[in-house]
């Protein structure tokens, strides 16, 4: 009887067997492909981990020591107090650190492993609920999904079916992380490309630097969709883009633990492993980050030591000798933060009223449509001192007018682990504002 009503039924929908077997075979995949259920481990190791945030302004300065020493892991960019994991034979070291220092703290999260555990059942559901939302696999992903985060597979296949798909897209590797992934570059050549061999405004656009910020990479692939469909903006420009710029990092992120900032170098002589790849660059090395492999802003034994930077300064060379490099973005997260140079120092960096006057620009522009705040900050100003990261080199060693380090979405209610469902939301706010920076290289330059 029950059959006979679920085959009327089916019957009434006008649906044949076979694609009903296509509709339970896609949810099976989705269920399979959906990174909530591959990381049933990716949170073990936060077991005992907790999440502290202390409301004073001058924290910043004692919480930022307490990193350099593997003790703590500042989260995020929202604000002047600090937020941080503290990891969980570090706890009375760090309460006796702060006390020491006239500081209280207040327990946001009490164990992190129990935090991202329920965070990723609810992303699950969501997932599931989402019955209209769009999928796609290893072997062939035409779009970049705006319902989850995609594998380094997914991205890989991505952007090779964007080279199919479009003219103007080149894509090259650039070279191998650690564990042997490629670190590709996109080119995105001028609406208007003559053929002719002629030096132009370029644009480059760095993504997924730091292994946990899942919205910089997926954001960098809907960026991608809106600078192949534009016709007016990028006329005679040159844009370059790396949208995953640490692939080993992400993927133990993905499969491993969820906050997990570096890449994946194993470090001679000490049990943690990865250097940060955002504190490896040429230029005021060490000044803010750590020599200690256990901290989450160890620099490396040296300058470029790690074949991600190496390889991302090599091409950004490369791209400012044959074109003018106006504008570098790396896109991070969390906190809406559009951050300038220096990070190493409280100079004041050069064409810093241009920076500050073109970041305001983009500010605007990524209020709409969600009426989302940017704020536009100095990095050792805003934050604290932070040297060796890709833009101080950018200004230092290319001298690009226009280099950012651009915080995403959100502003700390979620952090790193920014529900999928503002993937879409989040490009559309950073292209429009995006388009604004663009008119003013257009205009300047
Ligand atoms: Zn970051």
């Amino acid at each position: 009887m029950q059959i006979r009503k679920i085959k009327k039924w089916m019957e009434a929908m006008a649906w044949t067997w076979h694609q009903w077997l296509v509709l339970v075979a896609v949810m099976v995949a989705r269920v399979a492909g959906n990174p909530s259920t591959q990381t049933d481990n990716n949170y073990q190791v936060l077991a005992g981990q907790q999440v502290w945030e202390v409301e004073d302004h001058d924290a910043m300065k004692v919480v930022a020591e307490l990193e350099k020493e593997g003790m703590v892991d500042i989260l995020g960019h929202s604000s002047s107090t600090p937020r941080f994991r503290v990891h969980t034979d570090s706890i009375a070291q760090v309460a006796a650190a702060l006390t020491e220092a006239g500081l209280t703290h207040k327990l946001l999260i009490s164990d992190l492993a129990r935090h991202v555990a329920e965070e990723q059942r609810k992303e699950s559901l969501e997932f599931l609920r989402g019955s209209k939302t769009e999928s796609c696999t290893e072997e062939s992903c035409p779009k970049p999904l705006a319902n989850t985060y995609m594998s380094f597979e997914q991205i890989e296949y991505y952007l090779k079916e964007l080279v199919e798909r479009s003219q103007r897209v080149e894509l090259v590797s650039i070279g191998k992380s650690i564990e042997g992934r490629d670190i590709w570059r996109v080119h995105i050549r001028p609406y208007e490309d003559t053929g002719e061999d002629v030096r132009r405004n370029a644009v480059w656009f760095e993504a997924g630097i730091h292994a946990r910020e899942w919205i910089s990479p997926a954001t960098a692939c809907h960026l991608l969709e809106y600078l192949v469909a534009d016709k007016s903006l990028t006329k005679n420009l040159d844009v370059y883009m790396v949208p995953m710029a640490n692939p080993d990092g992400y993927e133990f992120s993905r499969t491993n633990d969820r906050f997990w900032r570096k890449n994946r170098r194993i470090n001679a002589g000490s049990s943690c492993s990865g250097v940060d790849l955002n504190r490896n660059w040429d230029e005021s090395f060490g000044v803010g980050a750590s020599s200690n492999p256990c901290s989450e802003v160890y620099k490396g034994t040296k300058p470029f030591s790690e074949p991600e930077t190496e390889a991302l300064s090599a091409e950004m060379q490369r791209v400012n000798s044959v074109d003018d490099l106006r504008l570098m973005i790396s896109l991070h997260s969390y906190g809406q933060v559009l951050l300038y140079p220096w990070g190493s120092s409280n100079e004041i960096a050069p064409e810093t009223p241009l920076m500050k006057r073109a970041g305001k620009r983009f500010a605007n522009g990524a209020q709409r449509p969600y009426k989302t705040k940017y704020t536009v900050e100095n990095i050792a100003a805003g934050m604290y001192l932070a040297s060796g990261t890709t833009d101080d080199w950018a200004k230092a060693a290319l001298k690009v007018p226009l280099p950012y380090t651009l915080e995403l979405r959100d502003r700390g209610s979620n952090g790193f682990e920014l529900p999928a469902n503002q993937i879409l939301p989040t490009s559309e706010e950073v292209w429009n504002g995006i388009k604004k920076l663009f008119s003013f290289i257009n205009k300047n330059f």
